[in-house]
């Protein structure tokens, strides 16, 4: 069965550990193509400064090179709120054989019963939660405890499953978009957290 990697995110801007996440998820489950899909309008998140164009083309560059990595346009394309469970319905429904990994950070794990939809949304495919730093899972609620404990397997090539969570064997990585935010807004140099710092200097955005 056809296995494909997906990882969402908003990529304001992309930085080195959702390229690391991508590497690790495709490498580890032998994923043959792994999608990061740029928000367009994030529900959960007021509209970014940065257009959603603008952060899908940082993705573009930041893989560059990296085989089966694909920037995927079809959130930033849409009109109107993205929301996961329709993107992955969608990608379901053009590749109806294919077997959906999709990928979140335990941040997004910890908040996931606000998502829209998000007990069919576990249904759709294979989940993956990638450990970060300071996110501890002894927050989790009742509720997605129970979704963890009823559907999670030990992640591997034979046991990616539609409907099972596993863990992601990944680094702890000590960045995100708010601290490259912050240090371009200081002036600082980015060059050890994301691939794109020559594009986010020269293009002047995020120094407010
Ligand atoms: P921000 O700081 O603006 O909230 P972010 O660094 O969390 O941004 P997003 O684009 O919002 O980046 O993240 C996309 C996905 O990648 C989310 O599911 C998030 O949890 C995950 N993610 C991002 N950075 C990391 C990291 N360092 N470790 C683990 N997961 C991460």
């Amino acid at each position: 069965m056809q296995k494909i990697g997906i990882f969402g995110g908003t990529f304001d801007p992309i930085h080195y550990g959702h390229l690391e996440l991508a590497r690790c998820m495709r490498d580890q489950l032998q994923l043959a193509e792994v999608r990061l899909i740029p928000t367009g309008l994030p529900p959960h998140r007021a509209m970014p400064p940065v257009s959603p164009q603008q952060r899908f083309d940082w993705v573009k560059v930041a893989i560059t090179g990296e085989a089966g990595l694909i920037a995927d346009d079809r959130e930033v394309c849409r009109k109107g709120y993205c929301y996961t469970v329709d993107t992955l319905t969608e990608l379901q429904q053009d590749t109806p054989n294919a077997l959906l990994v999709w990928l979140i950070g335990a941040d997004s794990w910890l908040n996931l019963n606000r998502w829209h939809r998000w007990r069919e949304l576990l249904d759709i495919g294979h989940l993956l939660i990638a450990a970060r730093p300071d996110y501890a899972f002894e927050g989790l609620s009742p509720d997605l405890s129970e979704e963890f404990a009823n559907r999670s397997v030990i992640a591997n090539t034979d046991t990616l499953s539609r409907g099972k969570i596993s863990l992601l064997s990944s680094p702890l990585m000590p960045v995100s978009s708010t601290l490259v935010r912050e240090m371009l807004a200081r002036g600082e140099d980015v060059s050890a957290l994301t691939p794109v710092w020559r594009q986010l200097e020269s293009s002047g955005l995020y120094r407010f």
